[in-house]
């Protein structure tokens, strides 16, 4: 049977060619990983580790150094775009960086919140995938507590002044939550990579009134230190 799957596998990819999406090596049918790639993006994810420079009032942990694979995997993710690469990144993150032994049965995870204008564009929103991936490999909660106001140019396209102001009053908390039930909790916000901080600490603040007992990011990669 498995021959047989491995042969028609093999029969289709030469009527329907599949590159992995990173590297461009062929690929069976509906492949978007190579197996080479996913040996590197293993090796590329540890534990999570706090970031210490950061404009955030609040700890950011990543589970991944911003090396050229990495780096280019999340921009792949984002302009292909792929969320089937999406879910493998989160499945991997899940599993490389250990998370059952980071994040508690009782703690929150808050993906940052895509507007809808942008998700009609791309069809999903990366930091939801991830975030679900994480949620069910520990058995947490999970929570679009954060929704965005506005339509925002990407942080990318900004430049240094804009940056700044680009994401005032652009999130707020989503009136479908009931608060007290995050009042005590440790609540994770979950991105696919912090730059210079502010789109995290701007999708943080709606947060401040929910009375946590603390508030966490956790990314795949920071660029940061890069980036200054
Ligand atoms: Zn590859």
């Amino acid at each position: 049977m498995f021959r047989l799957k491995k042969l028609l596998n093999h029969f289709l990819s030469i009527f329907f060619p599949f590159r992995c999406l990173v590297c461009k090596n062929s690929c069976d049918y509906g492949i978007v990983l190579c197996e080479d790639c996913k040996e590197k993006l293993k090796k590329s994810i540890h534990k999570p580790q706090e970031v210490k420079d950061t404009t955030c009032d609040f700890p950011i942990y990543t589970m991944s150094s911003y090396d050229d694979f990495t780096s280019d995997l999340i921009k792949i993710i984002k302009y292909k775009p792929s969320k089937k690469l999406a879910e493998i990144l989160g499945e991997n993150c899940a599993e490389q960086a250990d998370l059952k032994s980071f994040i508690k049965e009782e703690d929150v995870i808050i993906p940052v919140p895509m507007h809808e204008k942008r998700l009609e564009e791309r069809g999903f929103n990366q930091a939801w995938v991830l975030a679900e991936s994480y949620a069910k490999k520990v058995g947490c909660h999970f929570s679009p507590a954060i929704i965005r106001k506005r339509y925002t140019k990407p942080q990318a396209s900004c430049n240094e002044s804009e940056r700044n102001n680009n994401l005032d009053n652009a999130f707020a908390l989503s009136s479908d939550i009931i608060k007290s039930a995050f009042r005590g909790k440790r609540l994770i916000v979950v991105d696919d990579v912090a730059t210079t901080g502010t789109t995290l600490l701007k999708s943080v603040e709606p947060l401040k009134e929910l009375e946590a007992k603390e508030i966490i990011a956790l990314v795949v990669s920071h660029s940061y230190k890069k980036y200054k």
